[in-house]
């Protein structure tokens, strides 16, 4: 049993000061107020629950710095293609264990990883045909994070159009033979197993209710309207928006998650909303892709949850993309304050989505997720500890404690040197 104390804490929807959080088996046991006691472990600055990273792939982190020359996202998709074809289970597992690491660094204490590299370079499975899932398991334990596995039913190159080339690596063949295959992976302790739909693009219409019916109860997560072609492809094809697409086939419940939800109708707002869903916004990646602000607040408003995700890791700072929720509405609308630091909070520890609902709040019973950030910084000198999330980024997470273990002590992580590892995972590719 540990007593960890803060000077301040995230308590409900804003900051209490001098916390005393007793964490016994991963556990947060009690929560008080109170003076710093002998045997306390002290924190520094404001400590607030661990964050849910809600959308990542995590092999992406790999074209970090080295697509900005120019282009499309589909440009951007060949350059990702590539670096698809080179990797193996090694080269993935080290991939993942780094950028993971990298997380842990910024604060994550969860991950949903949308992981559709499943097969070998011609497609043919592995001889453990979920090597590569499990490659992410061993590098989510080893960065100290918990993993939702949201493995991707990925069996088209577009509304139409059979796998090709390195696309092949992603598709099962049938739905039914990616349930098959999905069906072998097991919990564990620190391990979801969620499902994915790609996207409309990825699954045809007739796919999808098998997919709906082998993910009943597990995290459902879909990529949904990131591009305005997306949306032109399945109207022309369907007649229907990909939000209602997915609606007809049952795919939208309280436990879907809609991917960027960018280009969207006021039907397509209402369907997510009354379907209590959840989003996950991924600020950094669509401006980086240049995808476009999507309709946050006003999906907040039809009662969809928001969370955060990195995505493809552009950046992996996950205030910026807090931040940059509520930035981005104040550009596209020309008013402040869409979303209040609560609402920021609340989206960056969105747990939820991820199939952990007993995370995402310092309370008892709760699993003690917690990330210190440093108040003292350059960057956060003089804020406000109510309003640090305007003003924090990666570089002043101190401490992060996930499920009771401390894998982040003064900005180190248990594994050391992680710029090193990232360097050693990428340099190859
Ligand atoms: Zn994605």
């Amino acid at each position: 049993m540990t007593t960890f104390f803060a000077p301040h804490a995230w308590l409900g929807d804003g900051v209490t000061s001098n916390v005393r959080i007793t964490v016994h088996s991963g556990r947060i046991s009690a929560v008080e107020t109170g003076a710093l006691q002998p045997d306390d472990v002290s924190l520094p600055g404001l400590v607030l629950p661990g964050f849910a990273n809600t959308h990542s792939h995590a092999f992406h982190r790999a074209l970090r710095g080295r697509t900005q020359e120019s282009g499309t996202f589909w440009t951007w998709r060949e350059r990702m293609y590539a670096v698809a074809g080179r990797l193996d289970p090694d080269s993935y597992f080290a991939l993942a264990r780094a950028t993971y690491a990298e997380m842990a660094l910024a604060g994550v204490s969860a991950v949903g990883e949308f992981h559709y590299l499943h097969h070998a370079p011609d497609g043919r499975p592995y001889a453990d045909p979920n090597v590569m899932g499990q490659a992410l398991r061993a590098a989510a334990r080893e960065a100290g994070i918990r993993l939702t596995l949201l493995d991707a039913c990925y069996l088209a190159g577009g509304i139409g159009r059979p796998l090709s080339g390195v696309a092949r690596r992603f598709g099962d063949g049938s739905a039914a033979a990616w349930a098959d295959r999905v069906g072998a992976l097991t919990p564990d302790e620190h391990t979801v197993i969620g499902a994915a739909i790609h996207s409309v693009r990825a699954v045809p219409r007739d796919a999808l209710p098998v997919v709906v019916e082998a993910a009943r109860g597990r995290s459902l997560h879909v990529h949904l309207s990131e591009q305005p072609a997306e949306n032109e492809q399945c109207l022309a094809a369907y007649g229907v928006t990909p939000t209602q697409l997915l609606a007809d086939a049952g795919a939208l419940s309280e436990n879907t998650t809609a991917v960027h939800a960018t280009h969207m109708t006021d039907s397509d707002i209402a369907l997510l909303g009354g379907s209590a869903g959840t989003v996950s916004i991924c600020p950094t990646t669509e401006r980086d892709l240049a995808d476009g602000i999507g309709p946050s607040r006003r999906l907040h408003d039809a009662g969809v949850a928001i969370t955060l995700g990195t995505d493809q890791h552009a950046v992996i700072d996950m205030f910026e993309e807090a931040r940059a929720l509520e930035m981005h509405e104040r550009l596209a609308t020309g008013q402040r304050g869409r979303f209040s630091p609560a609402q920021l909070v609340a989206a960056l520890t969105g747990h939820h989505a991820l199939g952990w609902p007993d995370a995402g709040r310092i309370a008892p019973g709760r699993r003690a997720d917690l990330v210190a950030v440093r108040l003292d910084s350059v960057r956060t000198a003089g804020a406000d500890p109510a309003q640090a999330v305007f003003a924090a980024s990666a570089a002043d997470v101190d401490t992060v404690i996930v499920d009771g273990r401390v894998i982040v002590s003064a900005g180190r992580h248990v594994l050391g040197d992680i710029a090193a590892l990232l360097r050693a995972a990428i340099d190859p590719l």
